[in-house]
């Protein structure tokens, strides 16, 4: 069934949050807010914070948020369409069940997200019923794996051939150049379309929210040149850095838990689930990144590594270290015997063998500074003297000067050494840290000099930190619910004038669905934002303690929060355009300094005046009131 994008609007403005939040956990008001201890993750002091002016929530420790939808499928582990119908109900507006959508167009990443489902579902009938899927349960079999559990994480089979699923593709209609860009099919020289992942056991992979984004393959025998894993290529669902495999399966687990187990493979973290541990994410098939850290974060503070016993494991724990210390994150590391991987492990030992390996997980300075002695970097003074350089420089990644001071602490402990001398030694850490940044500023300024105009362009307009939060606070002002102010803006700044991509998608999302004649109210919005990332980032902005028409309001005491709003986002329009230009002017004139040609330098020279020129318009131009 399918509600008409009207009637969810009329549902979700008849509702008030707060009562629907009050009947399930106590609310308190602070300020313009309410609130209270969060219902998703375990904490003493409230971080949970519902807005009845704006009608969403949020919570600043696990960062669950959204509109009144998304609390009860949350809270009730319902689906969207059972909660618009619990809410319809509560408001006594009837839902007519018959009523199928008016034409409505669907997006084009709505296309994508149903086609991989689709294929989801082919490659799964395949595994579970097809004759020629017999070698592929044999191989699931053979590890061990059940049969729900391969229809829990939709494993699947792409059966042997060139045009199993092309034919499957054409039946059902399926757009075969979407198909094509997905990676599902491949095209050869000649043009002709052929099966990307035949013969091969198929993962899919799902977005935070459950949504197939692509999938992984794996040979199930070994051939000739063939890789052992292909990946769906990236796309506009798919982006590979910034995928946790299973999150969508564990995100509850790890919540509840407060703790998340990071693994290396598909197959470690589908065992693992089977026998019960549920707060897994595995990495699978590259190194962490900085986005997926982001996105642990968002769920928990604590993370227990638990990657392969191998060399390539224990240099992937280390790298990951740094990136985890950053955002501030308990790191712990667990080993397993040589030879075993989580996979083998919890089916050789079971579950309460594989729980004590992560009750023994040791902190990152037990774990790196037992890696050290065993590369003898503990026999000699001079060896030592660099070991200890190399375990003080994560510490000096923690932001927390308590929490560096007990590591400190301990490092002295542990290998007897005087506090002092390590006190200076992680000065020069931290020193080092800052210079790094500072250096490759300077390296990026000299690339930025050789490089084409268009090019330069780019790499200039790689946000300043001033450029940054100007964005953001346009952001926010798109964000609070004024058909002028979005009017405004959508007129003077294009989505792709925005530095940095994910301001220009959210603006993108708001100036959609303004000249749609859509809601622009920020709890109808963040239903039309398909990352949850971007969801989160949104609310945290709206919920910040620093509020535009706050700020506004003591400068301009007596005037409407309409026109505060107004008068604060011509003033941001005209301030980021300044700082647009004035970016140019300045990369220019560094130029100019370092131009031996003379005609070349006149140009430059002739550009900047011409900017200067720019500038006096922009500022006559939103100037006044
Ligand atoms: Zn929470």
């Amino acid at each position: 069934m399918r509600i008409s994008e009207n009637k969810i609007e009329e549902i979700r403005s008849a509702a008030n949050l707060v009562d629907v939040i009050s009947e399930h956990i106590q609310l308190r008001k602070r300020g313009k807010n309410f609130i209270g201890l969060c219902p998703f993750h375990n904490e003493k002091t409230p971080s949970f914070t519902v807005s009845e002016e704006k009608q969403i929530f949020h919570c600043f420790g696990c960062h669950a948020g959204g509109n009144v939808f998304k609390f009860l499928m949350d809270y009730e582990k319902i689906s969207f369409v059972e909660s618009v119908q619990e809410v319809a109900q509560r408001c006594g507006i009837t839902l007519d069940l018959e009523e199928e959508p008016q034409g409505e167009k669907q997006s084009e990443q709505e296309i994508l997200y149903d086609i991989n489902t689709e294929a989801a579902r082919y490659f799964s009938n395949n595994l579970l019923n097809h004759p020629d899927g017999e070698v592929a349960r044999k191989y699931f079999q053979e590890r061990k794996v059940k049969p729900q559990t391969m229809r829990a994480f939709g494993l699947g089979y792409a059966l042997n051939g060139w045009e199993n699923f092309l034919s499957f593709a054409s039946e059902k209609r399926i757009d075969l150049e979407k198909a094509l860009a997905l990676g599902l099919i491949g095209q050869n020289k000649d043009g002709k379309l052929y099966d990307k992942f035949s013969g091969r056991i198929i993962f899919p992979i799902f977005s935070p929210n459950g949504r197939v984004v692509a999938f992984a393959g794996r040979v199930l025998e070994k051939r000739e040149g063939t890789a052992k894993y292909l990946n769906s290529p990236e796309s506009s669902i798919y982006v590979k850095g910034r995928i946790l495999y299973g999150l969508s399966h564990a995100k509850d687990e790890i919540r509840r838990l407060d703790k998340a187990i990071l693994v290396e493979g598909y197959m470690d973290l589908i065992s693992l689930h089977q026998s019960g541990i549920k707060n897994v994410v595995a990495v699978s098939g590259t190194a962490l990144t900085e986005e997926q850290v982001q996105l642990i974060s968002r769920y928990t503070k604590n993370v227990v590594l638990l990657f392969d016993a191998d060399t390539a494991g224990i240099k992937a724990s280390m790298r990951s270290i740094e990136l985890l210390l950053k955002r501030e994150i308990e790191i712990k590391i667990a080993s397993l015997p040589p030879g075993e991987d989580p996979d083998s492990y919890v089916n050789n030992y079971g579950r309460e063998k594989f729980e004590e390996i992560i009750k023994r997980a040791q902190n990152f300075l037990e774990y790196q500074s037992e890696y050290y002695e065993k590369q003898g970097m503990f026999e000699d003074a001079a060896k030592t003297a660099g070991a200890i350089r190399e375990l003080v420089k994560p510490v000096a990644l923690i932001s927390d000067e308590l929490k560096r001071a007990l590591l400190i602490k301990n490092i002295s402990k542990k290998f007897n050494l005087r506090e002092k001398l390590l006190e200076s030694e992680l000065d020069k850490a931290i020193e080092s840290a800052g210079k790094q940044i500072t250096s490759e500023e300077r390296i990026r300024d000299r690339e930025a000099a050789k490089i084409n105009n268009d090019a330069r362009e780019q790499t200039i307009k790689k946000a300043t930190p001033l450029l940054y939060n100007m964005e953001r606070e346009i952001i926010k002002l798109l964000f609070e619910g004024s058909s002028e102010v979005v009017e405004f803006i959508s007129q003077n700044i294009q989505p792709e004038e925005f530095v940095i991509e994910f301001h220009a998608k959210l603006a993108w999302v708001v100036y959609e669905s303004f000249s749609g004649g859509g809601s622009i109210v920020a709890s109808s919005l963040i239903e039309k934002i398909s990352d949850a990332d971007l969801q989160s980032y949104i609310l945290e902005l709206t919920f910040e303690k620093y509020e535009i028409s706050k700020s506004w309001e003591e400068l301009y005491p007596g005037i409407a929060r309409e026109k505060v709003l107004q008068k604060a986002a011509r003033d941001t329009v005209r301030k980021f355009k300044l700082e647009q230009v004035g970016y140019k002017i300045q990369a220019n004139s560094r130029l100019i300094e370092n131009e031996p040609n003379e005609d070349e330098k006149f140009n430059l020279i002739k550009l900047n005046r011409d900017l200067e020129f720019q500038k006096r318009i922009i500022s006559e131009k939103f100037s006044g009131s």
